[in-house]
């Protein structure tokens, strides 16, 4: 079969509250993809979250990573809405030794999940305005490796809903949160999951990739965050050529927190 990635970063077990799948059958279908490394990056949503599943999760990436010597299986963790609740994401952080750790924001404070609002064109304009506010805090806060599916509302307010969005005011903020990253020597992630429903898209697509090359961002790491093992690694292909026209020749991983380039074939 060709191998279709190296690596693949954003992974839900059924530590996972929206996931059903054993660690082990996680790391067996990487192994049937010929994926080298992984990281497990259950959820771990800040307002919402369980010691007892984060610590779990974190053991059984050591474990299977001991126990099979053809795929290196990282200690990772989605630390959801970090600055909403700062004194947990410090327990969290705290509770074990990771590999990885991914941040994201799937509802800003005071709402729910993008996932659950189904905001008519004035409402979503107002709802990622606040978005792009909150992760812009996120990123000055900076403790993280890289930053998971960058204009995730769209995942359900255009491609879902089908609502349009006028992107243009954000480009200001959008470009803030970009330069901060790259300026902090942080990762961002190309998600591939938008590709797994008709008409989706990368977050974030391939002009904000570039963007983040041209103001000095040095990583990219590839997620397919799956919950599911047959979607794993779907739209790879995709993040990989949107990765290579932005400029980059590696994706990375990362090993105790520390960045690993990892050459694109
Ligand atoms: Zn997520
Ligand atoms: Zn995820």
């Amino acid at each position: 079969m060709e191998k279709i990635t190296r690596c693949d970063c954003h992974l839900h077990t059924d530590n996972s509250f929206d996931s059903e799948t054993p660690a082990e059958r996680v790391v067996q279908r990487a192994r049937e993809l010929g994926i080298e490394y992984i990281a497990i990056t259950d959820h771990c949503d800040i307002l919402e979250w369980s010691d007892v599943n984060i610590a779990r999760s974190n053991a059984q990436a050591a474990e299977l990573n001991e126990k099979y010597h053809d795929i290196t299986v990282l200690r990772g963790i989605e630390l959801g809405e970090p600055l909403q609740a700062p004194e947990q994401t410090a327990i969290a952080l705290g509770l074990c030794e990771y590999d990885f750790i991914l941040c994201s924001l799937h509802n800003i404070a005071g709402e729910e999940d993008f996932y659950f609002l189904h905001p008519h064109a004035q409402q979503a304009q107002e709802l990622i305005r606040r978005y792009f506010d909150e992760l812009l805090e996120t990123v000055k806060w900076n403790e993280f490796d890289s930053l998971a599916h960058f204009t995730y509302p769209l995942r359900y307010i255009t491609d879902r809903d089908g609502v349009q969005v006028d992107m243009e005011c954000y480009q200001p903020i959008m470009k803030e949160i970009l330069a901060t990253l790259a300026a902090n020597g942080k990762a961002l992630e190309i998600n591939t999951s938008g590709l797994r429903s008709p008409g989706g898209f990368l977050l974030p697509t391939v002009e904000y990739v570039r963007q983040f090359r041209e103001l000095g961002g040095k990583y990219i790491t590839l997620g397919s965050d799956a919950h599911l093992p047959e979607h794993m690694a779907i739209g790879m292909k995709e993040g990989i050529a949107a990765a290579k026209e932005a400029g980059f020749n590696a994706a990375t991983v990362y090993l105790n927190r520390q960045p690993v380039e990892i050459p694109f074939e």
